[in-house]
């Protein structure tokens, strides 16, 4: 097969040669660098490209150009090959226009010239950009195939699972996809034993666990130590910081996940408003870019290992995971965040999964192609998420129990919304029974007021309401309040229980739990703020903490 491509664009003959030749002398062993002089030129390339199945990993265009905008042109190429990355080239004096067509357009990022030099303005840029497409590109024959039927709960599991884990993989439905009827035959797996995982090297797992896919793919779930000063449970934004800071700072450092890195943030669409990202970054790129930061600066990384319980030996925290092993830590911090509560509706325990999705729509969004879906829930994540959806649904429409989105979602979203043609909010709404024989195939919808529900025809819904802690894992010695969420620092005086558990010479530090040498940071904490940025600082101030208590033990 022949090397992903990378298309430069530009009407300017030389600007397009110097562009070609920074490209080219940097990239040339791993990526073909082609060129176009016009917007009609380089569509025809990319049609070319896609008609020979060729892997065309960036576009990097010129706004300025006669008959086409460099957005226009990258709108195009964006139709025909969605996840190929995205770069405008700019004059300096079109920089606002830039930023809005980041905005409109979600470019994943605007270059203005000239970009000399190019090992500080356009390499780091460049690599970065296929660094994120490599992570998600997977050649068409090649790689890891899951076959399974579009609506089991089993599929959807799996799914989940390998998406949250940054792995890579084609999904062929039974029934539908030939490949699939071809692949079951060669392994003579029979359809009852589906999901089934099939690997480059001829291994075929038949409706596997979790952990059993985790051991195919060689994701370290061994502790390499049974003492470490810092153990980190959860890796979501506050988690990860944790881990990064931790390491950074020559502690011997564990973070762990029951599910896989990156937490509710992972399950993020577009995150628009963490700093450093003006075009926004998706949850799993964040999280591609954090773990790979933690384990460089030395943090081990395992999952999925979940944490079952937490014993206090003589100051040192004995955890016992999910599979009975044991590792013990000096200091703890529980980052484990948050996670939806169920719907009360009736009927969604048998249909979830089965259309029926709780905070994330990336697994399934391409199943709602054409179809008519509902979002329930108002806040941030609800809105991304029917954006999101609004690629690929017919009709997305999102039912809040209040008379408007104002109060629980930012401005950027409720604008982004109401310019959606196919998002249509239904105010004043609840969600009361879903409905559908082995999949979801209807909803009944009710005025928050009462009344008569009407039934209607519905291929999923995306579920984005209340959310409840995790912290049924921590020992009856971390005080929390009446929801669960863990107490920290001076939150710990109002409670009578507090003196009697707390016998230290000293208050609670900052985000410290009633356990010496327990901390919380992230959702898990009462009065988090639950924000990304807010987690990681937290989870960075832990650290710091983390030391303090270390010193004095
Ligand atoms: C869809 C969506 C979109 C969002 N968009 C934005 C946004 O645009 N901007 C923004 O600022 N915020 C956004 N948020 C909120 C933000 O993602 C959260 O505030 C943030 O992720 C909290 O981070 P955390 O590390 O505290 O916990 P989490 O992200 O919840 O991570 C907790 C981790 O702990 C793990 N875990 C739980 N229990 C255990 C256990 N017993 N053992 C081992 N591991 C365990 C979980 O598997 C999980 O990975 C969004 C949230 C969602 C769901």
């Amino acid at each position: 097969m022949s090397k992903p491509v990378i298309l430069a664009v530009d009407d300017d003959p030389q600007v397009l040669a110097a562009v070609r030749r920074d490209l080219r002398s940097h990239y040339r062993s791993d990526y073909e660098v082609i060129g176009a002089g016009s917007g009609a030129e380089a569509l025809s390339a990319v049609r070319e490209l896609k008609a020979r199945g060729e892997a065309l990993a960036l576009t990097i265009c010129d706004q300025r150009m006669p008959a086409m905008l460099g957005v226009e042109v990258l709108a195009e190429c964006h139709a025909l090959y969605p996840r190929a990355r995205r770069v405008l080239l700019t004059a300096y004096s079109d920089v606002e226009a830039a930023v809005r067509a980041i905005n409109e357009a979600h470019l994943d990022y605007y270059l203005s010239k000239p970009w000399h030099p190019p090992e500080e303005r356009l390499y780091p840029v460049v690599d970065d950009l296929l660094d994120a497409w490599q992570a998600e590109h997977l050649p068409e024959k090649t790689g890891l195939r899951l076959v399974g039927h579009q609506w089991s709960p089993r599929s959807h599991a799996i799914k989940d699972f390998l998406a949250a884990n940054l792995i890579g993989y084609r999904w062929l439905e039974f029934g539908r996809d030939n490949d699939a009827r071809i692949l079951l035959e060669a392994g003579a797996v029979p359809p009852e034993e589906l999901p089934a995982l099939f690997l480059e090297d001829g291994t075929v797992l038949r409706n596997p666990e979790f952990a059993d896919v985790a051991r195919v793919l060689g994701f370290s779930t061994s502790a390499a130590h049974d003492l470490y000063d810092l153990v980190v449970v959860g890796a979501g934004p506050a988690g990860l910081a944790a881990a990064v800071y931790g390491a950074s700072e020559g502690l011997r450092t564990l973070i762990l996940d029951g599910h896989a890195p990156g937490g509710q943030a992972g399950a993020s669409t577009r995150i628009e408003n963490y700093l450093g990202f003006p075009a926004g970054v998706s949850g799993s790129e964040l999280t591609r870019r954090a773990v790979t930061q933690a384990k460089r600066l030395g943090a081990e990384v395992l999952s999925p290992v979940g944490v079952s319980s937490v014993s206090i030996d003589a100051g040192y925290k004995r955890l016992t995971l999910g599979d009975g092993r044991e590792v013990v830590a000096r200091a703890l911090l529980a980052a484990t965040g948050m996670v939806y509560r169920s719907h009360p509706a009736q009927g969604i325990p048998a249909l979830t999964g089965a259309g029926v999705y709780y905070g994330t729509a990336t697994t399934e969004a391409a199943a709602c192609t054409g179809g008519r879906v509902l979002v329930v829930g108002g806040g941030n994540s609800a809105g991304q998420c029917a954006m999101y959806l609004s690629r690929f649904a017919r009709e997305v429409d999102i039912a809040i129990r209040r008379d408007s989105l104002q109060p629980t979602m930012s401005q950027y979203l409720i604008e982004q919304i109401a310019a959606a043609p196919n998002i249509r909010l239904r105010a004043s709404t609840v969600l009361e029974r879903v409905d559908g024989n082995g999949r979801l195939e209807r909803v009944t919808l009710n005025s928050s007021e009462g009344g008569a529900g009407t039934v209607e025809e519905m291929d999923a819904v995306f579920v984005f309401i209340g959310s409840r802690p995790q912290s049924d894992w921590l020992p009856a010695g971390v005080l929390r309040d009446e929801k669960g969420f863990v107490l920290t620092g001076r939150d710990l005086s109002v409670r009578s229980e507090f003196p009697r558990i707390w016998k230290e010479g000293r208050e609670p530090l900052l985000l410290e739990s009633s356990v010496p040498g327990l901390f919380a940071a992230g959702d898990v904490r009462a009065g988090a703020m639950n924000r990304v940025a807010s987690a990681v600082g937290e989870g960075s101030t832990a650290v710091r903490l983390v030391h303090e208590f270390l010193a004095m033990t």
